[in-house]
């Protein structure tokens, strides 16, 4: 190989470009990427660029090590040509590749019905995001809706109570975060973000959507109309591979590849963070997307590899994990908590500070803990975790941490 590209310019990308380097590669490198920053902390958006403790320049992140790349910024590609080995540019030009990893990311998602061009609703995935509602939210200083009770909902919502706005939290979910968390801590984030100021709309969607002068009325299904001046859609995102339909890579719900990041049917193509989709041996054969700011960087690196190692390449077998901050309270997740068919609500705590960990099971074993405010217990139930979902599998593995009775 004598010229790698990357198609996207995140954290993936970067990290995978560091570690070609690393590894001796010293063909070129080209990093195409739509937006026209520099790699930045996209985490930070919900949080300190909002907050306003951070600006759009203080996110750049900083690369370990001699790069020596030709960067493209503010260039989408527009489709691939696998059998030429050809990616599609602006005004027609073709950029050839020896090898290509695809970290195209991912974008936010959309209501249907949502009047997405008027000015006062948001999505929020980009600096230029950020920066549009920043500027809807310093010219309107009424209510703020946001629609979605996840991690960038609750995120947001957070950050808007610490300028003292009012803010409602519309979510389809009887409590926030139940899906990714369970039920036990999304009802105790649900009461944080009450003891905070934040108003709750659960159980309900939005069935109208009037654009009015005095702001968006918004008709709920629990027949309360809310009014808002900016509304904020965070109702997850999709991975960006709308420029992949036709070039025969599998691309439904992601760029599909195998353990070891290879794109299926495609030696000399590999994919990486929130567009791939593989299996992790370590948990099931399923193949899943995993959007964590910490996954991204370290698939960037693994895919890297296994795009110099060709046959040779090793799965990537990672234990994901994941932290939040919300209202002051640090949230971390580790494995899977999502595959857990039991919880063990305490497996630490709780105690001052709202610390508790809880833990997910699965077949008998852990496959997922989250902690809150509990960092140090944290460390240690990933220890154990990663111990128990060992890849590869260990014999006889025998819990060292007792695990108390699990609960359905
Ligand atoms: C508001 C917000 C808060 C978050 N907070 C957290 C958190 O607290 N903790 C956590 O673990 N994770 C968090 N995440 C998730 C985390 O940011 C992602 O998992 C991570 O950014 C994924 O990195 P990536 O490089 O795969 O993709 P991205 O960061 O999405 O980067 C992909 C890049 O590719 C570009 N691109 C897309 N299509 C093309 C194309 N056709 N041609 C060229 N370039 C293209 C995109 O413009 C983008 O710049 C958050 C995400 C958001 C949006």
């Amino acid at each position: 190989m004598t010229r790698i590209v990357l198609a996207g310019a995140g954290v993936a990308a970067l990290r995978a470009a560091e570690r070609l380097r690393e590894l001796g590669f010293d063909g070129e490198v080209i990093l195409v990427g739509a937006e026209p920053e520099w790699p930045y902390h996209r985490p930070a958006l919900a949080k300190q660029l909002l907050t306003g403790t951070r600006r759009p320049g203080d996110l750049a992140l900083a690369s370990y090590g001699r790069l020596d790349v030709l960067w493209r910024r503010g260039t989408a590609v527009s489709a691939v040509d696998t059998g030429r080995r050809v990616l599609a540019l602006p005004g027609g030009e073709e950029l050839r590749y020896d090898g290509l990893i695809i970290a195209t990311g991912a974008e936010a998602r959309h209501l249907p019905g949502a009047p997405v061009h008027d000015p006062r609703v948001h999505v929020l995935r980009t600096v230029a995001d950020a920066v549009s509602l920043q500027r809807t939210l310093g010219q309107d200083r009424g209510p703020v809706a946001i629609i979605g009770g996840g991690f960038t909902g609750c995120e947001i919502a957070s950050s808007l109570r610490e300028l003292d706005r009012e803010v409602t939290i519309v979510s389809r979910g009887p409590v926030l975060l139940r899906d990714a968390v369970g039920a036990y801590l999304g009802r105790k984030i649900t009461e944080l973000h009450a003891a905070h100021g934040v108003r709750l709309a659960l159980g309900a969607t939005v069935r109208r959507w009037i654009p009015a002068r005095g702001g968006m009325a918004l008709y709920l299904s629990n027949d309360k109309v809310l009014v808002a001046g900016t509304v904020v859609v965070a109702v997850g995102s999709a991975p960006a591979v709308g420029w992949l339909r036709g070039s025969g890579l599998s691309v439904a719900g992601g760029v599909r590849c195998g353990a070891t990041c290879h794109a299926l049917g495609a030696a000399d193509v590999v994919a990486a963070g929130d567009v791939a989709q593989w299996p992790n041996p370590r948990f099931d054969e399923i193949p899943r997307r995993v959007e964590h700011w910490l996954n991204a960087g370290e698939m960037g690196r693994a895919a890297a590899e296994s795009l110099l190692a060709g046959a040779g390449a090793r799965p990537f077998t990672p234990i994901p994990r994941f932290w939040s901050e919300q209202h002051g309270i640090r949230i971390q997740a580790a494995g899977m908590p999502s595959l857990g068919r039991d919880t063990v609500e305490l497996l630490a705590g709780p105690s001052g500070g709202n610390r508790v960990v809880t833990g997910f099971v699965r077949d008998g074993s852990l496959i997922g803990v989250v902690g809150l405010n509990s960092p140090d217990e944290m460390l240690k139930w990933t220890a154990e975790l990663a111990r128990q979902r060992a890849w590869p599998p260990a014999p006889n593995v025998v819990a060292a941490h007792q695990v108390p009775g699990s609960r359905r």
